[in-house]
């Protein structure tokens, strides 16, 4: 890649950070729609706003999770994007089961029970890392909800193991507002006529601008948005026989909101039309690249290009796709689909998620390893089928 277009891309993914964090509904989130149109004007690009609505969510304030033993003890947590608010004073832990997050893991859940045994709270523990916000968007839920990582939890289960009480208190406060408007942005880049004789191929690739409320997101998924800004403008260049739909997607964090509206608005003929689906999510600081992907040829195809190809030496496919991100509702579509990631669990919600050289080393690889994916061997293999 040139030093201009690399240069380019690091001036994408710095100056978006500056609006973080982006959750949906704050002022850094509109700031970076405004910043998103203005980018795409610069490089002469028309851009469309969708429009959608959402349930919103907004945190307005977090005491932290103390616990009460050996004198008052602050416990590494963050309320999950959905919660409800309330007053903890002495809740008693017990272990009650499990909470399925985003139908991709089961994590330990417990119950925090007031003297008088109602539950006042749960706190979810995230198995395998740290404490991180997820979204829990649940139509009758109404209590705070809390994750802590899984160091907390292991010790505080060797504690009830040993019969001994864990009481725990903390104030939560945040605003549910039914009906939020939320944005896409789209860009539409017909495809070259010359290379159309029956029909035209037709992708989507679309990355979300959101972040969590507790994160910069430079990984999640800023550093996506950098790659799909940087592609949009090496596509403007090429003559290839696609005609490509880009979007930036809004509300990611709130249950896919953005992606699942976008969907909704199609119609079955042009849900039919559409060949492939492209997601970016998420490039963090590791060397594995994870494929996400939904079709046999598709994942074929990826395979053999990056057998073939010098940016990765580790990749795994995933298949079927987990769903937790802006591919599943194209995939519950039947439409093709794949996601892109270097999986940061680490760092991901949470205050860890900040700038690293190796981020943007591998946001690099990505959108090199994507010019090579966009290909007349695309519609060669999907034509097969
Ligand atoms: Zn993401």
């Amino acid at each position: 890649m040139e030093s201009n277009q690399r240069e380019q891309l690091k001036k994408w993914w710095e100056d978006l950070l500056v609006f973080s964090p982006r959750t949906m509904g704050s002022s850094g989130e509109k700031d970076a729609v405004n910043y998103l149109v203005n980018e795409l004007n610069n490089l002469g690009i028309k851009s469309e706003i969708q429009s959608f609505t959402y349930p919103g969510w907004e945190l307005v304030s977090f005491t932290g999770l103390h616990i009460e033993s050996s004198g008052e003890e602050l416990v590494e947590s963050y309320p999950a994007l959905g919660s409800g608010s309330g007053k903890v004073i002495q809740g008693k832990l017990v272990e009650i089961g499990e909470s399925v997050i985003w139908d991709m893991y089961n994590w330990p859940r417990l119950g925090v029970f007031t003297h008088h045994g109602e539950i006042a709270a749960y706190i979810s523990a995230r198995l395998g890392g740290k404490a991180l916000s997820q979204t829990l968007i649940m139509n009758n839920n109404t209590k705070p909800h809390l994750f802590i990582g899984e160091d907390t939890y292991r010790l505080w289960q060797e504690q009830l193991k040993n019969q001994k009480e864990i009481l725990v208190n903390f104030e939560l406060e945040v605003i549910h507002t039914p009906e939020k408007e939320g944005q896409n942005i789209c860009v539409r880049i017909p495809g070259n006529s010359d290379f159309i004789d029956k029909k035209t191929f037709k992708i989507i690739i679309g990355a979300h601008y959101d972040t969590m409320y507790n994160t910069i997101g430079a990984y999640d998924n800023t550093s996506g948005v950098a790659v799909l800004l940087g592609l949009i403008q090496w596509f403007q260049q090429q003559r290839l026989p696609f005609q490509v739909e880009f979007v930036f997607f809004g509300a990611e964090e709130f249950a896919l909101s953005g992606s699942k509206a976008y969907v909704e608005k199609l119609t079955n003929k042009e849900l039919e039309e559409i060949d492939l689906m492209i997601n970016l999510d998420g490039f963090g600081r590791g060397e594995e690249l994870e494929c996400w992907v939904g079709a046999d040829w598709l994942e074929q195809l990826i395979c053999n290009k990056l057998m073939n190809s010098s940016h990765f030496s580790r990749w795994k496919m995933k298949s079927p796709p987990p769903p937790g991100s802006d591919h599943t509702p194209f995939f519950q579509k039947d439409i093709p689909v794949v996601m892109f990631t270097v999986n940061d669990q680490e760092i991901l919600h949470s205050e860890r998620d900040v700038p690293h050289q190796a981020m943007f080393l591998n946001m690099i690889k990505v959108l090199e390893f994507l010019k090579e994916l966009l290909s007349q061997d695309l519609v060669e293999l999907k034509e097969k089928q």
